[in-house]
């Protein structure tokens, strides 16, 4: 087989990235392979709290790592890792959606994608009105009626910048109050145009070619009702992409996050993790950033006791 590395990085974004960075520099024989480049990342919006860069947006940050490891002529390979097996003594294979790998150490740092409603109209309308990415695809909604489904600081977020450029601004929360930073929630409040609907279960998303609305159940009085809009954006959370990663390694927890401790080692020698991917409950670039470099730090450690 050709395509054999001391390591393989999975994932280039924050975690990734970083992880590549500090590889390179030691002289590691490795290569990342990514579906992407920037990730969530570069979806993120206003980035405002990473150190160094203290007004920026997700892309201009995605393209800041990106000519960083471009510096260290890093080329990540865009394939899809669909599944990991181990080869012993000390190696493991990674089949991507074109080929195959082998490699004497893993960093898994595939990050998040979001969560589906799972109802009636969600598959349907996708991209037909339907989005999970506010800072994508808000700007295709300007002076129209949106509705953003969700609790917590994405749907603040995505509240906040379309009222910027929507004529309204619906949010549908199933909880009693908006969660997150007490600043966003503030600043969504105070926006004329946004009207945040509390326990409220939304229950399907219709429409003839595109979307023109939902239903949701008001929790507080039994009533279906029903709300017309021109798009709707889906901000319930995410979930880490861990799938390819097999159950019968016994190293991810109940939601899926690849369970790792402080020098982002998993059960299994010679598996890494870093980023939104792993049990470590703050998501953020800073953290994904520090933990890609701790990974990478510690297959070197770890490349040096099975040389
Ligand atoms: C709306 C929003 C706003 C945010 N705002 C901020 C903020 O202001 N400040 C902040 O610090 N953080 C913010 N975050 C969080 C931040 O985006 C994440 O913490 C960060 O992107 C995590 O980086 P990561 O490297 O772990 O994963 P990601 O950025 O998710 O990247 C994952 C990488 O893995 C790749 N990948 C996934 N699956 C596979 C596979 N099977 N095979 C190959 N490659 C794969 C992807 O292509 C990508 O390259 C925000 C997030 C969102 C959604």
């Amino acid at each position: 087989m050709s395509n054999v590395y001391d390591s393989i990085i999975i994932g280039a974004s924050a975690g990734g990235i970083s992880a590549s960075i500090y590889l390179k520099r030691q002289g590691i024989e490795f290569s990342i392979i990514a579906k992407d480049i920037g990730g969530e990342m570069a979806l993120s919006g206003i980035v405002e709290n990473y150190p160094g860069f203290p007004e920026t947006n997700g892309v201009e940050l995605a393209k800041k790592f990106r000519e960083h490891m471009e510096k260290y002529q890093i080329k990540p390979i865009i394939e899809e890792v669909l599944s990991l097996e181990i080869k012993k003594p000390n190696g493991f294979i990674i089949k991507t959606n074109k080929n195959t790998y082998e490699a004497k150490t893993i960093i898994i740092a595939t990050g998040s994608s979001p969560k589906k409603l799972n109802i009636p109209g969600e598959d349907k309308f996708y991209h037909k009105g339907l989005s999970y990415c506010s800072v994508c695809d808000l700007p295709l909604f300007k002076n129209k009626i949106v509705a953003i489904i969700g609790g917590g600081n994405s749907a603040n977020e995505g509240g906040i910048m379309g009222s910027r450029i929507c004529q309204k601004v619906y949010i549908i929360n199933k909880n009693p109050e908006m969660k997150g930073d007490k600043v966003l929630i503030e600043e969504l409040k105070s926006k004329e145009n946004v009207e945040i609907i509390y326990n409220a279960l939304t229950q399907e998303i219709y429409g003839d070619q595109k979307v023109s609305g939902l239903k949701y159940l008001d929790k507080m009085t039994g009533e279906v009702k029903n709300l017309a809009v021109d798009g709707i954006f889906i901000h319930i959370g995410l979930k880490p992409n861990s799938e390819f990663v097999p159950d019968a390694w016994n190293i991810k927890n109940e939601y899926g996050e690849i369970i790792v401790n402080q020098l982002c080692q998993t059960s299994i020698p010679g598996v890494f993790a870093a980023g939104d991917v792993t049990n470590i409950p703050h998501k953020q670039i800073g953290v994904a950033v520090g933990q890609g470099i701790i990974a990478s730090l510690e297959v070197v450690k770890y490349l040096n006791t099975i040389r």
